[in-house]
């Protein structure tokens, strides 16, 4: 498997991706003083050996997991904070060719799933193929850097089994060996995996951070900024995501669907979202896009509605609203359950009728 690093979240915009040649290693922003002193510690290769990224979606676990491996391989001795962002290493590790980070992450592509792709991946879960895969690799020595760096991207969809093999090397990792898994719920890893690692919380930005860098980014694109700054709760990932056109017509979507209270069309709603996506991967995308863009919706409306009551959510309120949410929630746990999108938006939007 080639170490392929240039996702920058579970949904990341293609109109943000940087191309894998001219990826540059990206400080993260507003971390504050305690991932200031991990990177210190990783300059020293002093990290504890296994350590799992956390926080919600496109918060920018993905860009503090490639700072702190390259922390851990940057050869400059006059870097002792942090990376220093520029040497042939950090270069290649942006890019994703350096030969002693190894990256595991779920398929990207229906040929990754094939029968006789090795190693087996699938589009849901971490797969017992790949911890195994990467476990001899592991043992091999480091090819040109000071440590040898496994960054596990989703690792809270690894399955059962993966998980148990990989407690092998969570006890005996090896010289210089650090394992860097990300993790939007955690709580998914078996208590014996999450009584061997330490855990790093990415903190979400504030509004003002978010308005500035979609500035700086894409400002061709200022008339979504707002909204998009408001629809990201801390996260720039969404925060791009809410400005790329796909987005924006499934935001108009959400908002006509939600306007014809009594001519809501499940089935035709559900087509219209996965219209044009050809592979699984791209309509479970889209599929999450909407219900994440249906949620925040639902939010801003309850949340209006209570405001203009004058009492936070009456019982009369909150119920149905609490019943709507939960329902995009369970929809998006579908999701990763290898239920067809269509299926799985069309009951949540019968679900959400009357909203
Ligand atoms: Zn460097």
């Amino acid at each position: 498997m080639s170490a392929r690093w240039t996702r920058e979240g579970r949904n990341r915009p293609a109109a943000a991706a940087p191309a894998a040649a001219s990826a540059r290693l990206q400080r993260p922003l507003g971390q504050g003083p305690a991932f200031a002193a991990w990177l210190r510690r990783a300059r020293r290769l002093d990290l504890p050996h296994a350590l799992v990224v956390e926080g919600g979606s496109g918060v920018g676990k993905t860009t503090v997991l490639q700072w702190l491996a390259a922390a851990l391989l940057c050869p400059s001795e006059l870097a002792t904070e942090e990376p220093c962002g520029v040497c042939r290493t950090c270069v290649r590790i942006a890019g994703g060719g350096f030969p002693d980070l190894h990256v595991l992450e779920r398929a990207v592509s229906d040929d990754e799933c094939k029968e006789g792709a090795e190693p087996r991946k699938s589009y849901h879960r971490i797969t017992v193929h790949q911890v195994r895969d990467v476990q001899e690799r592991l043992l091999r020595h480091p090819v040109e850097g000071r440590a040898r760096v496994m960054i596990m991207a989703c690792a809270d969809t690894m399955n059962e089994e993966g998980q148990n093999a990989l407690l092998k090397t969570l006890e005996e990792p090896g010289a210089a060996t650090f394992l860097l898994l990300e993790a939007q719920k955690p709580e998914e890893l078996l208590p014996t995996v999450r009584s061997r690692v330490q855990r790093l919380r990415v903190l979400p930005l504030d509004e003002a951070t978010i308005r500035r860098e979609l500035q700086q980014r894409i400002p061709a694109r200022a008339a979504q900024h707002e909204t998009a700054a408001q629809l990201a709760s801390g996260s720039l990932g969404r925060a791009l995501l809410a400005c790329t056109e796909h987005a924006v017509q499934l935001h108009d979507l959400v908002r006509a669907t939600l306007a014809t209270t009594n001519g809501l069309r499940p089935l035709a709603t559900a087509a219209a979202v996965l219209q044009g996506q050809k592979e699984m991967r791209t309509s479970i995308e889209a599929a999450r896009t909407f219900l994440w863009l249906l949620r925040s919706e639902l939010r801003r409306r309850r949340d209006a509605l209570a405001a203009a009551e004058s009492a936070p959510y009456p019982a009369s309120t909150a119920e149905p609203w609490t019943t709507w949410l939960e329902s995009t929630l369970a929809a998006e746990r579908e999701l990763d359950l290898l239920i067809p999108p269509e299926q799985v938006l069309t009951a949540c939007l019968l679900d959400c009728r009357g909203a």
